[in-house]
C-alpha cells in the first residue's frame, strides 16, 4: 500500500475503459523505485473530456496519460502540443505547465527505444506497415523522422492508408509514403524490408490469425515487430522466424509490442519528472507488468 501523503503528486490515466490499463503498475513501480512521491491512478472517463481535463488541471493533477477513445480529442483542450504529436494528431501523454497541459506522443517513443534495444534501425531501411489505424499513423512519422528510406503502409481499407502516407510526405515535405492495399503484397520489389505489424488481427483470443498468411510475404522481411502483446508471441512473429535467414544471413528478428507499452510510459514519467530512467529501473518495469499480465518474461 502506498504512503500517501499531503505533498503526495497524483497523476492518471484517462480512458475508457481503463480497468486492463497496465500504466497503474507500471507508474506506480517507477515511483516506488525511483523513491518519488508520486500515486498514479486510474480516471474513467466516458466522453466529457474537455470537463476531465479542466478538472484535472483544477485539482493540481500533475501529469496524465491518455488512453483510447480520446487520444484525438483530448487535443483541443490542451495549452500546447508537441509539434509532432500535433501532426500525428494523437496525444497519449499531458505534462502540466503554467498555462495548462501540454501534450505529447510517446507512444512513437516506446516504439524508438524498443527498437533501439532491439538493434532494429530504420534509418536508410525499407519499411512495410501493415495496418492504417491510430498506431500505424505515429509509426509512419516516426519512420519518416528516423530516416526510413521508404515507407509503405498496407491496409485492408486503402484509402485510410493513403491518408496517412499524404500526411506523412506533406509534414516531411518528401515522397517517402506510399500506400498499398494489403493484398497487393506481392507488388513489394525485394526484400531486406523492416516491417511494423499495427493491425489488431492475432490479437487474443483470434491467436491462429496473421494479417498476411503467405511465406512469400515473409521472406521479403529481416526484421519486425508485431505491436501485440497479448499473446506474447503472435502467429506473425512466428512466420517472420520460420521464414528463412535475413539477407545478411543472420537469424531473422522478430519482437511483441511490451516493449514498446514500457517505454511510452517510462517516457512519459520521464517528461513529467524530468529525470532519466536507466536500463536497470527499465527492466524491474518489465518485470512488474509481465507479472500483472500472467506473461513470461
Ligand atoms: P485501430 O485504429 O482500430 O486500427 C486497427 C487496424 O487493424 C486497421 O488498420 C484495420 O484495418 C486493421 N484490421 C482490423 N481487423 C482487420 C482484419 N480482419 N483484416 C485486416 N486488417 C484488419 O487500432 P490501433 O489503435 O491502431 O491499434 C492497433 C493494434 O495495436 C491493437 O492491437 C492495439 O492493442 C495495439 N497497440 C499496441 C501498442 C503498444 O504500446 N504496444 C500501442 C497502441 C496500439 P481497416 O482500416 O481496414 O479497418
Amino acid at each position: 500500500m502506498k504512503d500517501v501523503k499531503g505533498t503526495t503528486r497524483v497523476c492518471g490515466i484517462i480512458g475508457n475503459p481503463v480497468g486492463h490499463s497496465v500504466s497503474p503498475v507500471l507508474q506506480n513501480t517507477l515511483a516506488d523505485i525511483t523513491g518519488t512521491e508520486l500515486v498514479y491512478v486510474p480516471f474513467k472517463v466516458e466522453d466529457n473530456i474537455k470537463a476531465a481535463i479542466e478538472g484535472a488541471y483544477a485539482l493540481n493533477v500533475f501529469g496524465l496519460n491518455v488512453t483510447v477513445p480520446h487520444k484525438s480529442a483530448v487535443i483541443e483542450c490542451l495549452a500546447d502540443i508537441d509539434p509532432i504529436a500535433a501532426s500525428i494528431g494523437a496525444v497519449n501523454t499531458l505534462v502540466r505547465t503554467d498555462r495548462g497541459y501540454k501534450g505529447y506522443n510517446t507512444d512513437i517513443l516506446g516504439l524508438k527505444r524498443e527498437l533501439e534495444e532491439a538493434g532494429i534501425a530504420l534509418g536508410g531501411r525499407r519499411v512495410i506497415i501493415l495496418g492504417a489505424g491510430g498506431a500505424a499513423r505515429a509509426i509512419a512519422f516516426l519512420c519518416a523522422k528516423e530516416n526510413a528510406s521508404a515507407i509503405y503502409i498496407l491496409n485492408r481499407t486503402v484509402s485510410k492508408a493513403e491518408n496517412i502516407a499524404a500526411s506523412v510526405n506533406e509534414y516531411f515535405e518528401a515522397d517517402i509514403a506510399k500506400a498499398m492495399d494489403i493484398a497487393d503484397y506481392a507488388g513489394l520489389e525485394g526484400g531486406g524490408y523492416v516491417c511494423i505489424q499495427t493491425t489488431s488481427v492475432g490479437l487474443y483470443p483470434d491467436t491462429d490469425k496473421a494479417p498476411v498468411e503467405d511465406e512469400a510475404f515473409y521472406k521479403k522481411i529481416d526484421a519486425a515487430v508485431d505491436i501485440i502483446y497479448n499473446p506474447a508471441v503472435t502467429k506473425f512473429m512466428k512466420l517472420v522466424k520460420a521464414s528463412g535467414k535475413a539477407s545478411d544471413g543472420t537469424d531473422k528478428k522478430a519482437y511483441n509490442g511490451l516493449k514498446m507499452l514500457l517505454y511510452q510510459g517510462v517516457s512519459a514519467y520521464e517528461l513529467w519528472n524530468n529525470v532519466q530512467i536507466s536500463t536497470q529501473q527499465s527492466e524491474e518495469v518489465y518485470k512488474a507488468m509481465c507479472r500483472e499480465m500472467g506473461i513470461d518474461e
